[in-house]
């Protein structure tokens, strides 16, 4: 979180190319422009931080320290969510526990962040689909909203915010309501239930909230609520297992920074 407030996130923020017609998200399409310096100390340190937490990153940090491994690609697929490229890059290191799976959604995190700081005011209006606009991720969780109960969806990877139809599911589009059902707990007073759709068999846990969980929260709202998915999961709903676009996202390094980084190279 704090990495994500820091200016050189914002500074490389692309232009956007085009207005998000179509369910097309703004991310869809951009190419960053960033030095290799900047993203390989970034993905160093989430190795570092995940081998404190005592996982295996190993192959991954041999795999950067001997030039193995791209940083700029590693970062392209990890903004992109290309999980079979991940996956490839994943299995060339030897990394076969799934690190690099678990640790990329992390390593784009405060980039996603920045697109949604920026590009925000530029989600078209109309918006109308289950997948979030700025990032195309499926959304994390859903926020029944204030006085008047607006439905809102949430992303957890950029922290975008749109809103959504009462009786539709995100994932599908299903709208008979004899297909949809809500998981409510037995308090009465609980803020928190799962909505669940029998046409795809996943769910969404819909949380309601005086304001706006703030775009940063988001991710921790999930995980703070993960004792829904578990219900959820017991009675048989999941959620998406693919991402919900395939997005195309070009990440370069700027011409002059290849030169010096060159004319320093022996
Ligand atoms: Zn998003
Ligand atoms: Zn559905």
């Amino acid at each position: 979180m704090r990495e994500a407030q820091r200016p050189r996130w914002t500074r490389i923020v692309p232009a956007l190319g085009h207005s998000g017609s179509g369910g097309r998200p703004l991310l869809d399409g951009v190419v960053i422009s960033v030095a290799p310096g900047v993203i390989g100390r970034w993905v160093l340190r989430m190795l570092r931080r995940a081998a404190a937490a005592g996982m295996d990153v190993r192959p991954l940090a041999a795999g950067v320290a001997a030039q193995r491994i791209d940083p700029l690609a590693l970062f392209a697929a990890a903004v992109s969510q290309d999980t079979p490229r991940l996956d490839a890059l994943a299995r060339a290191q030897g990394d076969d526990h799934g690190v690099l799976r678990a640790l990329a959604p992390l390593i784009a995190r405060p980039m996603l962040q920045a697109c949604r700081r920026a590009w925000a005011g530029r989600v078209p209006e109309t918006w109308a689909y289950g997948h979030c606009p700025i990032c195309g991720s499926w959304p994390a969780l859903a926020e029944i909203r204030g006085l008047g109960g607006s439905r809102h969806l949430r992303c957890g990877a950029c922290g975008s915010d749109w809103r959504t139809p009462w009786l539709r599911c995100s994932f599908c589009g299903q709208d008979d309501h004899e297909r949809l059902a809500s998981l409510a707990s037995a308090e009465s007073v609980s803020r928190e239930a799962i909505a669940v759709c029998d046409g795809c068999t996943r769910y969404l846990k819909t949380i309601t909230t005086l304001a706006p969980i703030r775009p940063e929260h988001v991710m921790l709202q999930d995980l703070g609520t993960q004792v829904l998915d578990v219900v959820a999961l017991e009675r048989g709903y999941r959620r998406p297992a693919a991402p919900a676009r395939r997005m195309a996202v070009g990440v370069v390094a700027p011409p002059s920074r290849w030169r010096d980084l060159l004319g320093l190279r022996p």
